[in-house]
């Protein structure tokens, strides 16, 4: 077993290509949960990528710029692709002060947007033996598609922090896999995660992918440091304070 670094399950990168997309359907999934559909007539399946949890870029109309040309974009999980259908769904955190959720949450059925893709997940490893996942309500898109990707084959676990329990959602487990809720403290996000990580012991062999707020995952890297992981993906889906947040 070697020793894991960082991102190491990262696939490479294809080269990424934009298409427009067209609003085909909303739904309010859970209290703070939007769901778009975005279809239209060019192909989308040059931007998925294959990987539970890959994610596009997602452009919308920059509600700062009054001449319509300017674009808002930024990292949405890819929640559900149909290639029948020609459609993606993208799960959208309604969070406080956000432009993309006020653009969610306005847009309505044939309004257009642009997405940018294919970007892989930094998915856990088929090799290791059993899983560990961290994350909040931005992974949760991804850690639901990549539960419901599972065999049954091995164990893995999933720990989620949410500020409010009206956000959990129905997610399909195979056998050996389960889901610890968890409830954020306000002024600290992450916290609860890293609480929870902080009491597991993983045995050699074991993935493990945490993704929240930046802060967090920069306490929870020191967490895992030298610990005989057989994958290891750490990543800042967002940062407290700080807009359009990018590792
Ligand atoms: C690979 C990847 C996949 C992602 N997948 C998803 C996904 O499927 N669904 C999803 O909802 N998000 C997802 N995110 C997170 C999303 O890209 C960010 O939350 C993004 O900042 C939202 O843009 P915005 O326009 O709302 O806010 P920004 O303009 O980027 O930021 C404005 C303010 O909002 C704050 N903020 C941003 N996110 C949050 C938050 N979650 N809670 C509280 N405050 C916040 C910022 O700190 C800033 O102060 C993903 C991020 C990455 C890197």
């Amino acid at each position: 077993m070697h020793p894991a670094s960082a991102n190491a399950a990262r696939p490479a990168r294809r080269p990424t290509t934009s298409r427009e997309v067209v609003v085909t359907a909303r739904e309010q999934i859970t209290e703070h949960m939007l769901r778009l559909t975005l279809g239209g007539d060019d192909d989308l399946a040059p931007v998925v990528h294959g990987t539970p949890g890959s994610w596009v870029k997602l452009f919308v109309p920059d509600p700062g710029d009054p001449s319509r040309a300017g674009e808002h974009g930024r990292a949405y999980t890819v929640r559900g692709f149909n290639p029948i259908s020609n459609e993606i769904d993208i799960d959208v955190f309604l969070h406080d002060g956000g432009t993309m959720p006020r653009w969610a949450e306005s847009c309505a059925v044939g309004e257009t947007a642009r997405v940018g893709g294919p970007r892989p997940s930094g998915a856990p490893g088929r090799d290791a033996a059993s899983m560990l996942l961290f994350g909040d309500e931005t992974s949760m898109p991804a850690i639901a598609a990549i539960l419901e990707r599972e065999r049954g084959h091995r164990p893995i676990h999933a720990w989620i922090e949410l500020a409010d329990d009206a956000d959990r959602q129905e997610i399909t487990l195979s056998r050996g896999a389960g889901i610890t809720w968890l409830r954020r403290e306000p002024a600290a996000p992450g916290t609860a995660l890293l609480e929870a990580a902080a009491q597991q012991r993983p045995e050699p062999g074991t993935g493990v992918w945490f993704a929240a707020e930046a802060g967090a995952a920069q306490r929870f890297r020191g967490l895992v440091r030298g610990l005989d992981l057989a994958d290891l993906h750490v990543q800042g889906y967002w940062r407290a304070g700080v807009g359009d947040y990018r590792e």
